[in-house]
């Protein structure tokens, strides 16, 4: 059955992740892969996680098998989490959290669920973080792309979305990124969110929200204004969760389904799907991170801790932005890259052609992925001058 078969061609950003390791150049520069790096370049066990992590293998009895949901208490401490614990729609019962091994988990079932109540197709604003087309596409659904981001002002269209927008109905579903639009660092504005809630019930639409960076934009509650505005003002929503980035969890693929129905007993009924269908495809979650989590957030102190060290997190980000985008200011380049400091989360995209991104790359050490996408945390005081002269030698006319 085998005998023929092709190696794969290698994934381009680990391809990318190992060019960089053989560079010799000392000024080498990695804004490529998307994960948090602190300033030394390391992925760090939060204090919080540690913690919880440590109760939560004093406290295990048992390795059997958990609920179909996933580990006990997770679900409901995401659910008070994302909606805040004085949510309307928690105290109606209209929302039910299923945990997923890791935000792709959680699309895949979200794309799985549609197909099996008969979506039409699900609909991606341009550009997307890539790996969107291969899980929802994966889940049976037929995909539609509209226009999202405009390269040259770098900043939303949002009246070319609107435009694709306009014409989805009842049994489309939309794809929209909570906060911290992957890969362009732009968000639409609390009133173009508002405006979309009203375009979705006037035309039924399904909205569905992947949220994988909350907390890494303004706070827990501000992140999650969209999510909490759909819910409030549509009967039905979807929702994917990630905790890989504002847990630092990634290996322990750690995410959650959400739906919010009109009702308590819809919930529960599409509830029951989404477990049905996770079960004929890895049957329950894996459960440690699902535990980490729900520890963290029952215990005040555990919490507190957490959401100080993602508040740092975030803010480390943040200031890199306004480090670029300030030293782009001194070195002539205000006008091509002051928009990276109005963006939000861990990447952008430089506005830059295939052949300059090799120029930056080949020439001058510094690794962007295909599409000019940067993660802004592989950007500090020591290496932005050499990022930014780069920058102006490789787009130079
Ligand atoms: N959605 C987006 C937009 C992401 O950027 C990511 C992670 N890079 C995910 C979902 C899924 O994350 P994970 O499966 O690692 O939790």
């Amino acid at each position: 059955m085998f005998a023929d078969t092709k190696l794969l061609p290698p994934d381009p950003i680990l391809g990318l992740t190992k060019l960089f390791q053989d560079d010799p150049r000392p000024d080498k520069i990695d804004l490529g892969v998307g994960v948090y790096r602190d300033i030394n370049g390391t992925t760090p066990i939060m204090k919080a996680v540690a913690q919880a992590e440590a109760n939560v293998t004093a406290k295990q009895t048992t390795k059997a098998y958990t609920p179909t949901d996933g580990a006990p208490g997770f679900g409901p401490a995401i659910l008070d989490l994302i909606f805040g614990k004085d949510s309307e729609t928690l105290s109606a019962g209209r929302a039910a959290a299923v945990q997923t091994p890791g935000g792709c988990g959680a699309l895949r079932l979200a794309g799985e669920l549609a197909n099996s109540q008969g979506a039409a197709s699900l609909t991606l604003g341009e550009p997307t973080w890539p790996n969107h087309v291969p899980l929802l596409s994966a889940a049976g659904l037929k995909l539609n792309s509209i226009p999202y981001y405009d390269r040259d002002a770098n900043a939303v269209d949002f009246e070319a979305f609107k435009a694709g927008v306009s014409k989805l109905g009842p049994k489309d579903v939309l794809l929209l990124h909570g906060c911290c639009h992957n890969p362009t660092g732009a968000d639409l504005s609390t009133e173009q969110i508002d405006e979309i809630a009203t375009m979705a019930a006037a035309q039924g639409f399904l909205p569905l929200v992947d949220t994988a960076y909350h907390g890494f934009s303004k706070d827990l509650d501000a992140d999650a204004y969209m999510v909490r505005k759909f819910s409030a003002d549509l009967p039905e929503v979807l929702i994917t969760y990630s905790c890989s980035k504002n847990f630092g969890l990634y290996r322990e693929r750690t995410g959650a389904l959400i739906y919010v129905g009109p009702n308590a007993d819809n919930a529960l009924a599409v509830k029951s799907h989404a477990t049905s269908l996770a079960r004929r495809n890895y049957s329950i979650p894996p459960a440690h991170g699902g535990a980490i989590v729900a520890e963290i957030l029952s215990d005040a102190a555990l919490t507190a801790l957490w959401r100080e060290e993602l508040s740092e997190m975030a803010k480390r980000v943040q200031g890199n932005r306004r480090l670029l985008a300030r030293t782009a200011e001194n070195f002539g380049l205000h006008n091509q890259l002051s928009f990276i400091a109005e963006q939000a989360g861990m990447f952008s995209l430089l506005p830059l052609t295939d052949d300059q991104l090799r120029a930056m790359r080949d020439e001058h050490g510094v690794y962007i992925v295909g599409g000019g996408r940067i993660n802004l945390c592989g950007v500090n005081e020591n290496n932005v001058e050499h990022l930014v002269r780069s920058f102006k030698n490789a787009t130079a006319p």
